[in-house]
């Protein structure tokens, strides 16, 4: 059988992975700016992760949701710590997508209605509903999910205004990235938040804070809306709550009152996910990694916004857009050559770094002294 194979690949195979660096089939070492794509919170086989998830194999590797599973209890409990959500539910499921669309489900179920609001630029999944509220042009929707989604321009208060005026009482949900990741970098600005959270308060829509890319500690603090003083209803997460092990959440409001049939899951928060995660915050709270994130990452955005041939800098904490000037996208894959790891999509021109949030600040002047040397010689 041949892969079903749509994705656009470097030709490297990764064999080896410790900490902020990966090696290649051939023994080259890479330092990783791209952590799999955000997914990579605490570094790659973090000792303490690697010790907790075998201990869990070894005891019970997975049985079914229907049996108490006390690690999700305990999950739940420490994400509330670490997040300083303690009031919130948590809904564990196995991606990014699925629990866009099980949040997005929930709007439903609780105002009764189907319209939902995206934002151009944005990405927010590939099942059907999440795909649908995804604005990217190079990604397709099913036909029969997008009737109900509009897209406003991005940070644009009047537009949401004028359609919150004509359309407020058909509006579930409101969908946003605090930080737009696929979308090539783009923060949400802080009126732009406040601004969702106050028409959804007075139209009785709910609030969905995408955090899969830019939550989890990434920008120093825990949600994507952090930094701007807003509340969600629901957030939600992935990417980096299991450092390679795959496990999502939402974490819904306590106004919303759960019952069975209204969300559900076999995979959903087995025990060696919820053993995963744990390790997860166990290490962000011990080794204080939303702190190092958050200075690491202002030094790094500092010292690229020197550089004359960078065009702009964007982002928050190690969540870092790059934009070079068109002609000098080639820069891209100099850099790769040189042994440094980012994303690949985005607009040509745009390096996305999306590292560990245990990257060093040794780390980021090996990347700022590379990069100068490919400037200079281009
Ligand atoms: N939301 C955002 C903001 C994302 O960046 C992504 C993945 N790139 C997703 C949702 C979907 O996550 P997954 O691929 O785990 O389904």
């Amino acid at each position: 059988m041949n892969l079903y194979d749509v994705y656009p690949l470097n030709d490297i195979e990764i064999t080896k992975a410790n900490g902020s660096n990966v090696w290649d089939a051939n023994g080259q070492k890479y330092l990783d700016l791209y952590g799999g794509h955000a997914v990579i919170s605490i570094g790659h086989t973090n000792p303490h992760y690697v010790q907790r998830l075998t201990e869990q194999l070894n005891k019970v590797g997975f049985y079914s949701n229907s049996i108490k599973i006390p690690l999700q209890t305990q999950l739940a409990e420490k994400l509330g710590e670490v997040s300083g959500k303690k009031d919130y539910q948590l809904f564990l499921v196995n991606s990014g997508a699925e629990a866009n669309e099980n949040a997005l489900k929930l709007a439903s179920f609780y105002n009764g209605r189907k319209k939902i609001i995206a934002f151009s630029g944005a990405f927010h999944g590939r099942t059907s509903l999440a795909v649908a509220a995804t604005d990217n042009p190079k990604i397709v929707a099913p036909v029969n999910e997008t009737e109900n989604i509009t897209f406003l321009p991005f940070n644009d208060e009047q537009a949401l205004a004028d359609e919150f005026a004509k359309h407020g009482n058909e509006i579930a949900a409101v969908i946003i990235e605090g930080i737009q990741g696929v979308g090539g970098i783009k923060e949400a600005s802080k009126s732009f938040l406040q601004k969702i959270r106050s028409l959804c308060d007075e139209y009785n829509a709910v609030y969905i804070a995408d955090s899969v890319q830019c939550g989890y500690g990434r920008t120093g603090q825990f949600y994507s809306h952090d930094w701007a003083g807003v509340e969600a209803d629901i957030y939600t997460m992935a990417k980096g709550m299991g450092n390679g092990f795959p496990i999502a959440g939402i974490s819904i409001a306590p106004k919303f009152k759960p019952w069975h049939g209204q969300l559900g899951t076999t995979f959903g928060g087995n025990h060696l996910a919820c053993a995963a995660a744990l390790a997860v915050l166990e290490v962000i709270e011990k080794e204080n990694l939303m702190k190092n994130a958050e200075e690491v990452g202002t030094y790094l955005i500092e010292e690229l916004k020197k550089l004359e041939q960078v065009k702009e800098v964007r982002g928050r904490g190690l969540m870092i857009g790059i934009e070079l000037p068109e002609e000098l996208a080639h820069v891209k894959k100099d850099l790769l050559f040189k042994h440094f790891i980012f994303t690949g999509e985005a607009k040509p021109n745009v390096i996305r770094l999306l590292p560990a949030l245990n990257l060093t600040k040794a780390h980021a002047e090996e990347f700022l002294v590379a990069l100068k040397k490919v400037l200079c010689s281009t």
